[in-house]
């Protein structure tokens, strides 16, 4: 993978595919209410404008729906405030188009000096963005590329995405992988290559069927697995125990038998909860008490890890020298049901060692119990793009930026 420092920017368009996608208060001001992902970008904006280029930016934000241009743009989100943000990080204005391929691209991208930077309206408001019919998302990638000399993949939060400003884009263009990519793909490298040992993984979230290929696919690397989490009461089911009204899926539960019976084959310790925080009902002030993990009452519902669960995972994080988690282990949401995910995440900054936080739910959970982000080794800013890269799977922008 070339990086941009292999390649000539300046008085160049450089267009840049970044990943702005932030989560905003749309209950209430629309107002971005975190800005990792913004903050975790400018490095490679501000080293392609420093040197000259005139740098274009696209982006995706949420999930807009309709079936043209113009329906989504009145549904939103729009990028503008992002813009707004992106320029005072900066510290110099960053002009806005308000549309992808239309007269205010074209504009903008003409107007722009060398050292300038640009960002184009949500991407996604073009719906060939996403299209699984190949041919119309080349079109669109073909219009895009009239804007750009040379092409910038650093979106990493969406680069297991074969969208066309990830995928079709840069196979158009000569091309190169953002500081962004290259950092996340390292720290990647290293949870998959030779990882110092003990190695645990700690798992939660709430959807099983989402994490159980990476899963599998761990039990080949790791030493230790940690369950917790909305998905750990699918494992409690597996081995025959009451859950009650807690997350499950039926489902899943034969597919997770089949990865504890391989797990022991292959001698990976897999760690589950022993006592749960159990409530009456999902709600911030549900009355609660700790009951073991094999009897959960029938009426209750697993809310967050009991305090012995906590001291547990704590001990089997205590001599790692590896750590990926991914996944809240209980409705941190709640601060009553937060215990559990604050113990790990603290147990983790105790680590000697890499450790590595992915998801976007996870990283927002350290943030919100103000541990230090440099406590951590690496907090991605791409929990799908991560999970999948671990699972072993070919993410389709590393594909089209290494080819
Ligand atoms: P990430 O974004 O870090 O990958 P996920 O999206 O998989 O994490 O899961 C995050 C969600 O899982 C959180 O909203 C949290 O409330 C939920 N969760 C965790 N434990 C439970 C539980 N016991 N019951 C219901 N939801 C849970
Ligand atoms: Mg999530």
């Amino acid at each position: 993978m070339r990086s941009v420092d292999d390649i000539e920017v300046a008085g160049r368009r450089v267009l840049l595919r970044s990943d702005l996608n932030v989560p905003l208060d749309l209950k209430g001001s629309g107002a971005i209410t975190d800005d990792l992902r913004i903050r975790a970008s400018l490095p490679v904006i501000r080293k392609l404008a420093d040197r000259g280029a005139r740098v274009v930016i696209l982006a995706h934000l949420g999930r807009p729906k309709g079936d043209d241009f113009a329906t989504r743009a009145a549904g939103g989100p729009s990028l503008a405030p992002v813009a707004s943000r992106l320029g005072e990080l900066l510290g110099k204005p960053v002009a806005f188009a308000t549309d992808l391929v239309g007269p205010s691209a074209v504009a903008t991208v003409e107007g722009l000096d060398d050292g300038g930077v640009a960002l184009l309206e949500n991407v996604r408001f073009e719906p060939a963005e996403t299209a699984q019919d190949d041919s119309r998302r080349s079109r669109l990638a073909a219009e895009l590329a009239t804007f750009g000399d040379v092409y910038v993949g650093d979106g990493f939060g969406a680069v297991h995405r074969k969208h066309a400003s990830v995928y079709d884009l840069p196979l158009l263009l000569p091309h190169a992988a953002g500081d962004l990519v290259v950092a996340e793909v390292a720290v990647l490298r290293r949870l998959t290559q030779s990882p110092a040992r003990p190695y645990v993984v700690v798992l939660g979230g709430s959807k099983v069927s989402d994490k159980l290929g990476v899963i599998g696919n761990l039990l080949d690397l790791a030493d230790r697995v940690l369950i917790g989490g909305g998905m750990g009461y699918t494992f409690l089911a597996a081995l025959g125990y009451e859950v009650g009204h807690s997350l499950l899926e039926a489902d899943q539960i034969e597919p997770v038998r089949g990865v504890l019976a391989e797990a022991k084959r292959r001698g990976v310790e897999i760690v589950l909860p022993t006592d749960i925080v159990a409530a009456t009902h999902f709600a911030p002030d549900a009355q609660s008490v700790v009951v073991p993990a094999d009897a959960i009452p029938a009426d209750r519902e697993g809310m967050d890890m009991g305090p012995d669960t906590r001291a547990l995972f704590a001990a089997k994080l205590i001599d790692a020298r590896t750590v990926f988690w991914n996944g809240p282990v209980g409705v941190f949401e709640f601060p009553a049901f937060a215990a559990g995910t604050r113990a790990i995440a603290e147990a983790i900054t105790k680590v000697d060692g890499l450790t590595v936080v992915g998801g976007g739910d996870s990283a927002a959970a350290v943030r919100s119990f103000g541990l230090a982000e440099d406590a951590f080794g690496h907090i991605s800013t791409g929990g799908g793009a991560s999970l999948e890269y671990l699972e072993g799977k070919t993410l389709p922008g590393l594909v089209a930026l290494e080819s």
